[in-house]
């Protein structure tokens, strides 16, 4: 026996620390257990957007805002700057119809109180002079911001650890089952056996397997992620970039987007970020290849070969690394967050597929104060309960 606690946190990416840091200001005597290092899963291989404009209207939006409101009073809190800044973001339109989409989209998200308009060409290349001729227009938004996701997991860590949190690495979770007081009894790879009456699963991709050690249903699919970095450089433009082509794929059905067979494979979308050590993430791709997190020469390419096409200013930086995450995707695209049915104390805290740096003080925040009794209304949409039809197929 290792020892018992108020809550169990499985899972140390951003997510599992975040619910850890909030669980633990409110009192209760945490473990968060991880099955690697430190910054093992995708929170340790992605980009650092708090990223608004590829948001729908609706409640990732909505969560956005609290989130980004969150992050601002964690500067002071964790006293650390946690990287963040806030250069703002443009997406690139290459034709009239992705500008018709994209002009409808706006309208959408400035109703819902989101700072984003359309930019002519001209204002588009003040901001970004480095383009390539190929756009037309672009959105910007100067809410955009970003944050280290290792500073973020760091302070969240060591704050919390201060409170009295205990982080455990090198543990992987193999069994959960309840004990006759009605605890969890949570063993590991060490064949240790900590016990909660809560338990939180925060294993991103990996949660529908962890949910399944307690008998519950989670549907959750990885999507590999690979980016560059480059080395060092002066600010290549105002902003960070995106191009719409993929956003507006999935806002606009059958609207066909002119891509290769090689990038409709791997999924390929540009997003160009400045980081706080002056260089530049550079990604993605979105890839069903299983729990595979390698990266691929093939990918790299790719991602160069779409980079230089688009910002040619970059066929003279050096990329010094590159690497791959599985975003944890759930099949509607929302994060799962919440108590399963029939299953008093096991909650589940994962899904964020491209969000859960955006997203993860508010969901640490909303899920401590679910399990310390407070209900938020709006949670339901976010239930495990939602899938409960599928699980009954699936069994
Ligand atoms: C290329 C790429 C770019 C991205 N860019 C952005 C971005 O700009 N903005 C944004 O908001 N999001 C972005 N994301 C998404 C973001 O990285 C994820 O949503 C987020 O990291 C998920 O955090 P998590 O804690 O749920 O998962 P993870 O960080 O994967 O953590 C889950 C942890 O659970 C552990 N675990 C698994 N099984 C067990 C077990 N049995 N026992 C114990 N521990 C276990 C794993 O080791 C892992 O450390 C990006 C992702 C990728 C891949």
């Amino acid at each position: 026996m290792a020892g018992s606690y108020d809550v169990i946190v499985i899972g140390g990416g951003i997510i599992g620390l975040s619910c850890g840091y909030y669980l633990t200001k409110q009192g209760k005597r945490v473990a968060v257990i991880e099955a690697g290092g430190f910054a093992d899963g995708a929170s340790g291989a992605c980009d650092d957007m708090i990223l608004f404009q590829s948001k729908k209207p609706g409640i990732n939006l909505e969560l956005a805002f609290e989130s980004l409101e969150l992050y601002k009073s964690l500067v002071g809190e964790l006293d650390d700057s946690l990287g963040f800044a806030n250069y703002g973001g443009m997406v690139l339109i290459q034709n009239q119809q992705e500008l018709e989409v994209m002009e409808e989209f706006v309208t959408q998200q400035q109703s819902y109180g989101l700072d984003v308009k359309i930019l002519d060409r001209k204002e588009m290349l003040r901001k970004q002079p480095f383009l390539s001729d190929r756009f037309i227009a672009s959105t910007y938004s100067p809410m955009d911001s970003q944050a280290y996701p290792f500073a973020v997991m760091h302070k969240l860590s060591g704050k919390g650890r201060k409170l009295g949190m205990q982080v455990i690495h090198k543990s992987p979770v193999t069994g959960i089952e309840k004990d006759g007081n009605g605890d969890y009894r949570v063993s590991t790879g060490q064949n240790l056996t900590y016990t909660a009456p809560v338990v939180v699963n925060a294993t991103g991709a990996w949660a529908g397997k962890v949910a399944a050690l307690a008998g519950a249903y989670v549907p959750m699919e990885p999507r590999r992620g690979q980016i560059i970095i480059t080395e060092k450089v002066p600010a290549v433009g105002e902003t960070n970039l995106w191009t719409a082509k993929y956003l507006v794929s999935k806002l606009k059905s059958g609207f066909e987007i002119d891509s290769t067979e090689e990038e409709k494979r791997l999924g390929l979308g540009f997003a160009f970020t400045r980081t706080e050590g002056d260089s530049y993430l550079i990604g993605s791709t979105r890839e069903s290849v299983g729990y595979d997190k390698r990266t691929t020469m093939e990918g790299i390419r790719a991602i160069i070969n779409q980079a230089v096409s688009i910002v040619p200013v970059l066929k003279d930086v050096n990329f010094i690394r590159a690497i791959a995450g599985l975003r944890p995707a759930t099949p509607d695209g929302k994060m799962i967050l919440g108590e399963h049915a029939g299953m008093k104390g096991f909650y589940t805290a994962a899904g964020h597929e491209g969000d859960g740096i955006s997203l993860a003080p508010i969901t640490g925040k909303l899920l401590a104060d679910m399990v310390c009794g407070t209900t938020d209304a709006r949670l339901g949409e976010l239930s495990p309960n939602r899938f409960a039809k599928d699980a009954k197929e699936v069994s």
